[in-house]
């Protein structure tokens, strides 16, 4: 398939850029390198810096380059900037996304694997979270999500050709078995990354948000999933749409690891002493949140196959190893 992926230079994007292409499929990545890397991206790509406003640039490349389905990655990701400025997640996120699917209406391209989120449940009322929970964000960076979910369902009931499949993402983490793509954000604010830095000894210590929450060592618990596993899912998608589709899928390993296990699992992988300090909690983390993904293995027959934390850390470690400043170096 000609595939065509927003957000092709960012962390996930980036991993699905070269497994598309080593499963065989034509890749064309666009990406306005905002926070993406160009060096992330697979030589093998055709390659456009485009912003996802830019609605014509979009149709001409979706015309051009033939494209069949588009994989839907590019987005700003960090909660508390959603926070303190909403437009800008608005304004990325949801009219981003209706710019490409007009972008998509004119070229006339019928498929969309969209990234979502586990942010969409807000605080869920039980675990593990079936798709069908409550959507109920608590924050603008899950509503600027659910909003495009909304999109997708009206625009799909009003053009029966199109399908498309939201991924709801809970902790993706790790990076490219051979150590060649991984993490890179600026600010890094995710717990696995700042351990690894804090293991390499670019920061002192790592604080814990938290260590009062209703959980058996108090503090939060997430379900991690290798960003590999997680790429793979939407091939598995992908393939698996057809005209008319409105899926979506939780994508977890359906196992949650408390931060402080993670921390043990880090100290565990890397070997280095990793000082923590134990602080207040962070506005806005539930306690507790980890998938039901028995709806997409059921569906589609796929499941993680990282379901081990010290071996999805494993891989976070070696990118860092290699690449302690990031792409730059
Ligand atoms: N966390 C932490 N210290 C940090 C960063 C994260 O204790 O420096 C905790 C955070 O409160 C949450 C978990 O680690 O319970 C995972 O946070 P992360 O930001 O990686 O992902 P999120 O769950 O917010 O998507």
């Amino acid at each position: 398939m000609n595939v065509l992926v927003a957000g092709g230079a960012g962390y996930i994007g980036s991993h699905a850029v070269r497994q598309l292409i080593e499963a065989g499929h034509r890749v064309v990545a666009v990406d306005n390198l905002y926070r993406g890397h160009g060096q992330a991206v697979d030589r093998r790509a055709v390659f456009h810096e485009i912003d996802l406003a830019e609605t014509h640039a979009l149709a001409d490349v979706l015309a051009k380059e033939k494209i069949d389905c588009v994989m839907h990655f590019a987005a700003l990701t960090y909660v508390g900037e959603s926070v303190t400025d909403p437009l800008a997640y608005y304004d990325n996120n949801t009219a981003g996304t209706i710019s490409l699917l007009k972008a998509m209406k004119t070229a006339g391209v019928k498929r969309m694997v969209f990234s979502s989120t586990a942010a969409i449940y807000g605080e869920p009322d039980s675990t593990p979270i079936v798709e069908t929970a409550r959507l109920e964000p608590v924050n603008p960076y899950g509503w600027s999500k659910w909003c495009v979910e909304r999109v997708l369902r009206d625009y799909a009931a009003s053009d029966r050709e199109f399908a498309f499949v939201a991924m709801r993402y809970f902790n993706v983490a790790g990076a490219a078995a051979d150590g060649a793509l991984g993490e890179d954000h600026d600010p890094e604010t995710h717990l696995i990354p700042i351990l690894m830095q804090t293991a390499l000894g670019q920061r002192d210590k790592i604080t814990v948000f938290g260590t009062d929450y209703p959980t058996p060592d108090g503090t939060c618990i997430r379900d991690y999933i290798h960003v590999e596993d997680l790429c793979a899912a939407h091939i598995v998608a992908m393939n698996a749409l057809r005209p008319g589709d409105t899926r979506c899928y939780n994508l977890g390993i359906g196992k949650g690891y408390s931060v402080k296990e993670v921390i043990e699992s880090a100290r565990r992988v890397t070997g280095r002493d990793i000082p923590v300090e134990y602080g207040p909690r962070r506005a806005g983390d539930p306690a507790v949140l980890f998938a039901d993904a028995d709806k997409i293995q059921r569906e589609l027959g796929w499941s993680a196959r990282h379901t081990e934390l010290d071996a999805i850390i494993a891989t976070a470690w070696k990118w860092f190893e290699r690449h302690p400043g990031g792409y730059e170096t």
